[in-house]
């Protein structure tokens, strides 16, 4: 297995993924999606709802995090 990593958005952490998995090849493709360790993702699940309602919701999709990428 290769393994690449990516870097949640919120908490900094960096996990190792599958390069053949579902996750790893939108990362490729688009670079724009952002990544969420499991932890974050169940933590905000109900948050991101209510957000998207909200004038002042906004994605993270920062050229930073494309370094992780690389
Ligand atoms: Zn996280």
């Amino acid at each position: 297995m290769i393994e690449m990593r990516a870097q949640c958005v919120l908490c900094d952490q960096i996990d190792k993924i599958d390069s053949v998995s579902l996750l790893a090849k939108q990362l490729r493709k688009k670079r724009k999606i952002s990544y969420l360790c499991e932890e974050c993702s169940e933590r905000i699940t109900a948050k991101t709802i209510e957000r998207k309602q909200s004038p002042h919701f906004k994605t993270y999709q920062t050229d930073e995090y494309d370094e992780y990428l690389r």
